[in-house]
């Protein structure tokens, strides 16, 4: 069934109280934003739902509904198919939507509902001969009135009539900035995205920052973190990418500072430049993708001497999760094939051998004397490059986009 309209249920919103409205605006606003490029869409909403109507895009209406599943803050959606306003063409309609969904011993019901009073049939005739309609097209099938397997929902408005009987289950949460905005340390590995993905999810705004050490590092890496950018940018729109350059820090913490010491200090310097990001961006926090215990740099004594940098909030959504766990998000979210491509990002290749694993905040305030800590954070802050990175979007597809644009 192509649907011409997508009816949206909004769930935990609806509890909101004051607050109800900025939130189903900027739903609304998001909404909006994933289908931006079908053109002639209208989305419009009220208190309880909200609709979208796809005009003359309803041959896209299986992309289209794929996109809302992405969308935080909606409870569920139902597609709906607009007919023409009569009786022949809602039965030749829910005719059609039967067999599409039926299995045997399937039930069903009609569960019709009218706008339109001046209607030449009522509630009760309708439902009495739609459903004549369903058993002439499908004989075996028993009507039931509680509990129905198929309840094929009718509306009669003003200008047509809609059909509907799919519930879809949509990404739940709350609608991506309504909680205010975090930037999100973006590495190129497996848990990085599962801690932006999940921040999205409770309504928070976004923007990655990724370090990269050129020439150590590869075009590859860069690229690898802006297509994991992208892949959970389809849950918030389109999102802020920040590359900072890294190399000439790594190359003076490889020179000063004791190999033990080596990776608190490149974190300390990775914290204080996104803080200093934060502040430009007016971000509230910081999310990183670090997990109790697994790595060197994460446990609570290297948390400790890390975060001595900042007072800004440190968000770690992965902070009590096995490995398995984060594994089986990356499913969801469809990262992990990308997050396990083989290129060195920054912090694999200056890695000290044996990294402190109990360090503490007065060494690490000690070895950093040694380094221009203000003029490494300017000249670093100075090569800052922003872009927006497409929901989706991959190196291929800009390759793809650019050659059907010779074409
Ligand atoms: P990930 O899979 O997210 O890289 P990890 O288990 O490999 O995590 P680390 O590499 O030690 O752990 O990094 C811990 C966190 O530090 C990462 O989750 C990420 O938030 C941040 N981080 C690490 N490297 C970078 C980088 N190159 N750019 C931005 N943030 C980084
Ligand atoms: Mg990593």
């Amino acid at each position: 069934m192509l649907a011409s309209e997508i009816m949206i249920r909004y769930g935990e919103l609806s509890t909101k109280g004051k607050n109800m409205k900025d939130f189903i605006n900027r739903l609304g606003k998001n909404v909006a934003g994933v289908l931006e490029d079908y053109s002639g869409i209208e989305v419009n909403w009220n208190r309880d739902r909200m609709h979208v109507i796809l005009n003359d895009q309803e041959e896209h209406s299986a992309d289209i509904i794929n996109r809302l599943t992405h969308v935080f803050g909606i409870s569920s959606l139902s597609p709906a198919m607009k007919v023409e306003k009569t009786l022949k063409a809602a039965e030749v309609a829910v005719q059609d939507l039967a067999r599409e969904l039926y299995e045997p011993n399937m039930t069903f019901k009609i569960d019709t509902h009218r706008a339109d009073h001046e209607f030449e049939y009522d509630t009760m005739a309708l439902n009495r001969k739609l459903g004549a309609a369903v058993i002439d097209a499908i004989p075996e099938i028993q009507a039931q009135m509680d509990n129905p397997d198929i309840k094929i929902r009718v509306e009669v408005r003003n200008k047509h009539i809609y059909i509907s009987a799919r519930t879809i289950p949509g990404a739940g949460g709350m609608p991506v900035g309504t909680a205010g905005t975090g930037m999100l340390m973006l590495s190129g590995g497996i848990d990085s995205p599962v801690a932006g993905y999940l921040s999205m999810k409770r309504g928070m705004e976004v923007e990655a920052v990724h370090f990269h050490s050129p020439p150590y590092t590869s075009p590859q890496a860069l690229q690898k973190a802006k297509d994991l950018a992208a892949k959970i940018a389809q849950f918030s729109g389109p999102m802020t990418f920040i590359e900072v350059p890294f190399a000439e820090i790594q190359e003076e913490i490889k020179k000063h500072v004791p190999d033990g010491y080596g990776m608190t200090i490149t974190r300390r310097m990775m914290l204080r430049l996104t803080d200093k990001i934060r502040e430009q961006q007016g971000g509230l926090a910081i999310v990183t993708g670090e997990s109790m215990g697994q790595v060197a740099s994460q446990t609570l004594e290297s948390m400790q001497a890390i975060n001595h940098v900042t007072t800004t909030p440190v968000l770690r959504p992965l902070i009590s999760m096995d490995k398995n766990e984060i594994i089986d998000i990356t499913k969801t979210i469809d990262t992990y094939e990308l997050s396990i491509q083989p290129f060195e990002d920054c912090c694999t290749i200056f890695a000290p051998s044996s990294p402190k694993t109990k360090p503490t905040i007065e060494n690490a305030i000690r070895y950093e004397k040694a380094l221009d800590i203000e003029g490494l954070i300017e000249r670093a802050l100075a090569g800052v490059k922003r872009e927006t990175i497409k929901p989706g979007s991959s190196q291929d597809d800009a390759l793809e986009e650019t050659f059907n644009s010779i074409l």
